[in-house]
């Protein structure tokens, strides 16, 4: 299906993606997305010459960053800062695009309980022993709950619950129904908090994005977009984020579209440290190079679960040598001058053109990057053969130029020597 018929036709997009909780380093689950949707930007940017505003989050305090932080013995504050730095050299050794603008909760706070109290006004939200919840059964009259993703009951209570943190588990007493969420968590003994007309605490994790994408998108820029992240945030995290902006403003989420980028398993299991099968994106990067991950992720669509196994990224391995070995044989053939055109050098010109077309095609149905970076692998083929006839270098010279234009359009680096810049 065509889902970019329905995709935000404005010259200048506003974008939010979902960013880290930093209390530990970046596993390869978190290249799939940030890697997956710096493809996304690029194109937005360099394909569709739109003006991309991509504003990201960082979750500086919850329940993981506490516990980690308890273990370790330094403060909460302490150990973000270093998993944030962290995280964003992970980023740009993915050669991922920085954000236009990073927020972090910590520095959002006043503006945070100000949103929650304006929820409360409203009547949709309400303080139950020094916390707040989000009253669901209240704002369900009113407005549809959740409104992304239909799934039942049970798993959306269990995926609720999961969301709350370990800090929520035995305060579902103070909750009206099963299906409220918190907003402001009551400081517990010796937890980090900040006082607030609801008593001394800390905003839940749905909050957060809602307040942060608020002040800057919406107040800033006059409107939201496009939000991203990980399919498994679908819900609760964005159906509650949705639900807070409705609550908020009393009307229609002005959020416009919505991606969700597919899971990353190892050989058919979610990764995780229990498993023994946790890769962290430094890992990956010792055996393998920024240009062969992104050549695995180019090869399959933004929304599908990509089974990871180093025999994938073997593959990836050959495709970019075969890309780089043609880019250098392109190089080095000696430059003549344009001769009389053959039936073979039409043909040529004829692929490199039709291959041009037909990625914007690709690109223009729901991002299919993954058909359009094939037309390009085959452009190479079809340059290949035509080398093996007699040819024109400038026609190869002109074929690489734009192979290298539409790589480098995609995120991928290869060296600039290797291909003549003067065409
Ligand atoms: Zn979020």
């Amino acid at each position: 299906s065509n889902q970019l018929e329905n995709f935000p036709d404005s010259e200048t997009l506003t974008v939010y993606i979902c960013g880290p909780t930093v209390y530990n380093t970046s596993h390869l689950g978190h290249a799939r997305t940030y890697l997956t949707f710096d493809i996304i930007r690029r194109i937005l940017e360099n394909v569709f010459g739109r003006t991309v505003i991509y504003q990201m989050n960082v979750t500086d305090i919850d329940d993981k960053i506490i516990t980690r932080s308890n273990e370790l013995q330094i403060s909460s504050s302490e150990l973000a800062q270093k998993y944030e730095e962290l995280f964003f050299k992970d980023m740009e050794d993915l050669n991922i695009l920085p954000p236009t603008a990073v927020t972090r909760v910590t520095e959002c706070i006043p503006e945070i309980i100000a949103f929650i109290q304006q929820i409360i006004d409203n009547g949709f939200a309400y303080k139950s022993n020094g916390s707040v919840y989000f009253n669901t059964q209240a704002f369900a009259k009113q407005y549809q709950y959740p409104k992304l993703r239909y799934i039942t009951q049970e798993s959306q209570q269990e995926l609720l619950n999961n969301a709350e943190g370990v800090s929520m588990k035995n305060r579902t007493d103070d909750k009206q129904s099963a299906s409220d969420f918190a907003l402001w968590k009551a400081a517990k003994p010796d937890e980090p908090s900040w006082p607030s007309q609801f008593g001394p605490g800390r905003p839940g994790w749905h909050i957060e994005c809602s307040v942060m994408a608020n002040e800057f998108l919406v107040k800033q820029f006059n409107s939201f977009d496009l939000h991203l992240g990980g399919k498994d945030l679908q819900f609760p995290h964005h159906a509650n984020e949705v639900a807070q902006l409705e609550a908020f403003y009393q009307k229609e989420s002005q959020i416009k579209f919505f991606m969700h980028s597919g899971h990353l398993k190892i050989n058919n299991e979610v990764m995780s440290k229990s498993k023994m099968n946790f890769k962290t994106i430094q890992e990956v990067l010792q055996q393998f190079t920024m240009n062969q991950l992104r050549i695995l992720f180019l090869q399959i669509s933004y929304d599908s679960d990509i089974n990871y196994s180093t025999q994938q990224l073997d593959n990836a391995v050959k495709v970019e040598q075969k890309i780089s070995s043609f880019l250098k044989n392109a190089d080095v053939v000696p430059r003549e001058p344009l001769q009389k055109l053959q039936v073979q050098d039409n043909l040529i010109i004829q692929q490199t053109l039709s291959c041009k077309l037909e990625m914007k095609k690709h690109y223009q149905n729901d991002f299919d990057y993954p058909s359009a970076f094939k037309a390009l692998l085959t452009l190479i083929d079809q340059c290949k053969s035509y080398m093996q006839g007699t040819f024109q270098a400038s026609l190869v010279k002109q074929t690489a130029k734009e192979v290298q234009t539409q790589l480098e359009l995609l995120g991928l680096k290869f060296s600039q020597q290797n291909v003549d810049q003067s065409l």
